[in-house]
């Protein structure tokens, strides 16, 4: 069987172009779990739920793979800053939703945490090593770990 990457409708190996999305590729079944695509007759049935937020594309596109490494569908879509943000700070912060399917929501939610944590411990690694560079470039011995 083949699936349209647009809408995910099944169709017959002999088939090559989805009826109602003129133009799409048609794919194989693994291709569509490779790229996270919900594949025939599950998209209508399937509820997106948001299961975090991103406060930059990078970071929302980092959330993806992750979630795509464990085989886990998911999309982005920008959100829109809430009054409370432009109230606050003034200004309108872009920031984008991770969904997945409901079913997948508990999974993706751990996911996403622990990706979270990784990448405040890469960014506070990154500050340590710039705070010890400049120390040294000062003439300065970074002390021994504790
Ligand atoms: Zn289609």
């Amino acid at each position: 069987m083949k699936y349209c990457v647009e809408c995910g409708s099944e169709y017959q190996d002999s088939v090559t172009a989805c009826a109602d999305c003129p133009g799409v590729q048609l794919v194989d079944k693994e291709t569509m779990r490779e790229r996270g695509l919900p594949v025939a007759n599950e998209r209508d049935t399937r509820q997106f739920v948001r299961v975090g937020t991103a406060e930059d594309p990078l970071t929302a596109e980092d959330y993806v793979q992750v979630l795509e490494a464990a085989r886990v569908p998911v999309f982005t879509r920008p959100g829109r800053a809430g009054s409370v943000d432009a109230l606050t700070t003034g200004n309108v912060m872009p920031w984008w939703e991770i969904l997945v399917p409901v079913e997948h929501s508990a999974r993706a939610i751990e996911l996403i945490a622990r990706e979270k944590d990784n990448l405040q411990a890469t960014e506070a690694e990154a500050i340590r090593a710039a705070e010890e560079e400049e120390l040294e470039s000062e003439g300065y011995t970074a002390p021994p770990p504790a």
